[in-house]
């Protein structure tokens, strides 16, 4: 008699830079779980047809990633969390049922709790840069977690509005050039913009007002260490990094496709890094 493998994957369009199978097979392999985790390359037209057919595929479960995150939350079931940030990066059969959340939330906390113990002990201010999905994934986590203004910072204002409108009177916004003023009595300064990124403008920003106390995290994780968290380095600046959330976000996933909660450990965190680099380099090359 054989054992049914556990299958999960995530779905996007492109999907191949995605480092979830890394992640997930070194957990599987880990912890000795008869399972496998692939990529699986779906366009924007064919994702409900192939949501729809996840268990005939085998799969339990699916990590979603561009374009597809809102289409996965109309699609499924989503719990509160997904609802309010407006799209799921995580799929789970639940029965019959087609279950998601956003992980994002708790990457992006649980990174900050690793990385910063009580960083929130005394976060009466975050200043949020930009104002897309990983945004709302940020606020939403902020506010859950009791930080008291939360003042984003986007270069369309009007998304930023949209926040506001959706988050309530905790969130406010400022321009760019009211960021500055912004930073002095901030205790957390978080970029989910895509500046920084790989082939992307550097993120300009004067840390220098910033409280000594404060803790910059930045959500882009290619490259790892950013010019932003350079910078905040510099100024000894407590920092949180892009690859840790990633790390922390998937998490969840394993546990609801594999029963198993999976520790983040140095070792994953090497093997994705080693990764990135690698890319890096081919790319440079
Ligand atoms: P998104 O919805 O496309 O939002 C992009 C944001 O970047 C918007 O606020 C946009 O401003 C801003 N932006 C883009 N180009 C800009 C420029 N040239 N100048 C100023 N602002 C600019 O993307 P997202 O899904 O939120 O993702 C944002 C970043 O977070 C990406 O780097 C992504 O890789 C990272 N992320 C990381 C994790 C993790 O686990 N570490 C998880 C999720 C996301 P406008 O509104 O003005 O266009």
């Amino acid at each position: 008699m054989t054992t049914a493998i556990r299958a999960a994957c995530v779905i996007g369009w492109p999907v191949e830079h995605s480092r979830s199978p890394l992640i997930h097979n070194y957990w599987l392999k880990r912890y000795g779980i008869a399972g496998e985790y692939r990529r699986e390359l779906v366009p924007r037209e064919e994702f409900a047809a192939f949501v729809g057919s996840l268990a005939a595929r085998g799969y339990v479960g699916a990590n979603v990633t561009l374009p597809h995150k809102e289409a996965a939350l109309a699609l499924s079931e989503p719990d509160k969390r997904a609802r309010e940030i407006g799209a799921a990066n995580t799929l789970w059969l639940d029965g019959g049922v087609l279950r998601s959340t956003n992980t994002d939330v708790e990457g992006f906390l649980d990174n900050l709790d690793a990385c910063v113990p009580n960083w929130d002990r005394n976060a009466s201010k975050a200043v949020v840069l930009g104002a897309g999905g990983a945004a709302r994934a940020v606020i939403y986590g902020l506010l859950a977690r009791g930080v008291g203004r939360i003042v984003v910072v986007n270069r369309t204002l009007g998304r930023a509005e949209l926040l506001r409108q959706t988050f309530g009177t905790r969130v406010q916004v400022a321009r760019w050039d009211e960021l500055t003023a912004a930073l002095a009595d901030a205790s957390l300064l978080v970029n989910t913009t895509t500046l920084g990124m790989h082939g992307q403008p550097a993120l300009a920003v004067d840390l220098a007002r910033l409280p000594g106390h404060a803790v910059v995290a930045d959500l882009v994780y290619a490259p790892v260490l950013t010019p932003l968290l350079a910078a905040a380095k510099a100024r000894d600046l407590r920092t949180t990094d892009g690859l840790g959330m990633l790390l922390h976000q998937a998490v969840r996933g394993f546990a609801l496709w594999f029963g198993k909660n999976p520790e983040v450990t140095a070792e994953l965190r090497t093997l994705v890094e080693a990764d990135f680099a690698a890319s890096g380099e081919k790319r440079a090359g």
